[in-house]
């Protein structure tokens, strides 16, 4: 007998939505996770199967709605000012008959909400860090850093990029570097965004603007390391300056600078994501850049995929599902890391043959309907297999 069927280890958006989810079909489920002493000052891009996921766990409310902000135009725009440049690509809800892609969804109001949430559906969240775990023939043990050793049938990492559970269990990462990191702000802009998400491919990243309710948007602008210190030193009127410069202009006069973050860029993926009882998800599995809006609504998917598994076998932590959750989120991940890493290497490289392929292939999907529907359909998902809680 184990103390729980499921403990999932870290309190991130992706561990919250796996506890949540088991839980309200329950599953007796507790998370490990510090109590958190900073907000996320990031805002996420979620598109609708992870909104269908956020209703399906009742998370969202009209406190969250109100503060996000629906995304009803998809663009991107060469902005590298290479002598041969892709010609803008912009998708409308509209062309795949939604009232809109998704929405952007402020961390700092989502998490504490899901983290309520876990609490209403009698989750307990134990208040200290997993230290390491330690696998059996029928559960693993869980040990923690003030000293409780907790039992489970099955183990859900979701414990962050540097995962302390994903080193117990023995899987290796392959990571790489981009040079770069992404400053993160939010602020207020005399023109509207018409609900508009525009990402600039620059030479040194994507500079990416995503509404947010009323005349205000949020910002990730990715650059060499030094260039984003400098700019997170700058006062709020040299930044909103320099934004103002950076969008053309196209968001009218820019002020009112919210909290600022650095964050340094880099990719990782798990060699394997699952093994020995323990299923990673998250950015314990596979970290990625902000271009696309792709790392969250993957990390929704792994806790949705590893929730439906977990729901629908007599051990959880058989070798079995083990098997089926790599197979699955193996076919999402791979090619989308891959994708999204091929688009930011052709920004960075000083090869113009790099540059020119990303401007050939901006232009056919900007001209070639079936690969234009395609790109659309990707962006939101998997074309098959969602899981339950995102169909
Ligand atoms: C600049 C930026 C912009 C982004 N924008 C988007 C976007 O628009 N759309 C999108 O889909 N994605 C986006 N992402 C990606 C998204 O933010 C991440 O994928 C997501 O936050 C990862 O969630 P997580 O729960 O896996 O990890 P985290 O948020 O890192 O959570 C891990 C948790 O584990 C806890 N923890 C760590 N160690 C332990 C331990 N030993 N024991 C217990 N708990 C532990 C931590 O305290 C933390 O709470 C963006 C990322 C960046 C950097």
């Amino acid at each position: 007998m184990t103390d729980f069927t499921t403990i999932v280890s870290g309190a991130g958006p992706a561990g919250l939505a796996a506890a949540i989810l088991l839980a309200q079909d329950g599953v007796k489920t507790a998370v490990i996770a510090p109590a958190s002493t900073q907000a996320d000052p990031r805002t996420v891009a979620l598109m609708q199967p992870s909104i269908r996921l956020l209703k399906f766990a009742k998370l969202w409310t009209p406190e969250i709605e109100c503060v996000s902000a629906p995304l009803q135009t998809l663009q991107i725009m060469d902005d590298t000012g290479h002598y041969v440049t892709a010609p803008t690509v912009s998708f409308s809800s509209d062309e795949v008959k939604l009232d809109c892609f998704g929405y952007n969804v402020p961390l700092t109001q989502l998490i504490p909400a899901m983290r309520q949430r876990a609490l209403d559906l009698g989750i307990p969240i134990i208040d200290t860090k997993s230290e390491t775990s330690e696998l059996f023939s029928d559960h693993i043990l869980v040990k923690t850093l003030d000293g409780q050793s907790l039992t489970a049938r099955v183990l859900i990492a979701a414990d962050g990029a540097a995962s302390p559970l994903r080193v117990a269990c023995g899987i290796g990462v392959s990571s790489w570097s981009y040079d770069q990191s992404a400053l993160i702000t939010v602020f207020s802009h005399t023109g509207p965004h018409n609900n508009t998400s525009t990402e600039y491919h620059k030479t040194a990243g994507a500079f990416t603007t995503v509404p947010m309710p009323g005349n205000r948007s949020s910002l990730v602008w990715m650059d060499r390391p030094e260039k984003c210190k400098a700019l997170f030193g700058l006062s709020d009127q040299e930044l909103a300056t320099e934004i103002q410069i950076e969008t053309h202009g196209r968001l009218g006069r820019i002020s009112d600078l919210g909290v600022r973050k650095v964050f340094a860029m880099k990719g990782e993926r798990a060699n394997i994501f699952a093994k020995g009882r323990t299923l990673l998800i998250g950015e314990a599995a596979h970290t990625v850049p902000p271009i696309g809006a792709q790392g969250l609504n993957m990390s929704l998917r792994d806790a949705a995929q590893a929730a439906d598994l977990i729901l629908g076998a007599d051990d959880p932590g058989s070798d079995g599902v083990m098997q089926d959750y790599n197979d699955m989120r193996k076919v999402d991940v791979v090619p989308r890391q891959q994708m999204i890493s091929l688009v930011n290497m052709s920004l960075l490289s000083e090869y113009a043959s790099f540059g020119l392929l990303r401007a050939a292939g901006l232009a056919a999907v900007a001209k070639i309907p079936p690969l234009r529907d395609l790109a659309m359909a990707q962006g939101l998902a998997p074309s098959s297999n969602l899981p339950f809680a995102m169909r």
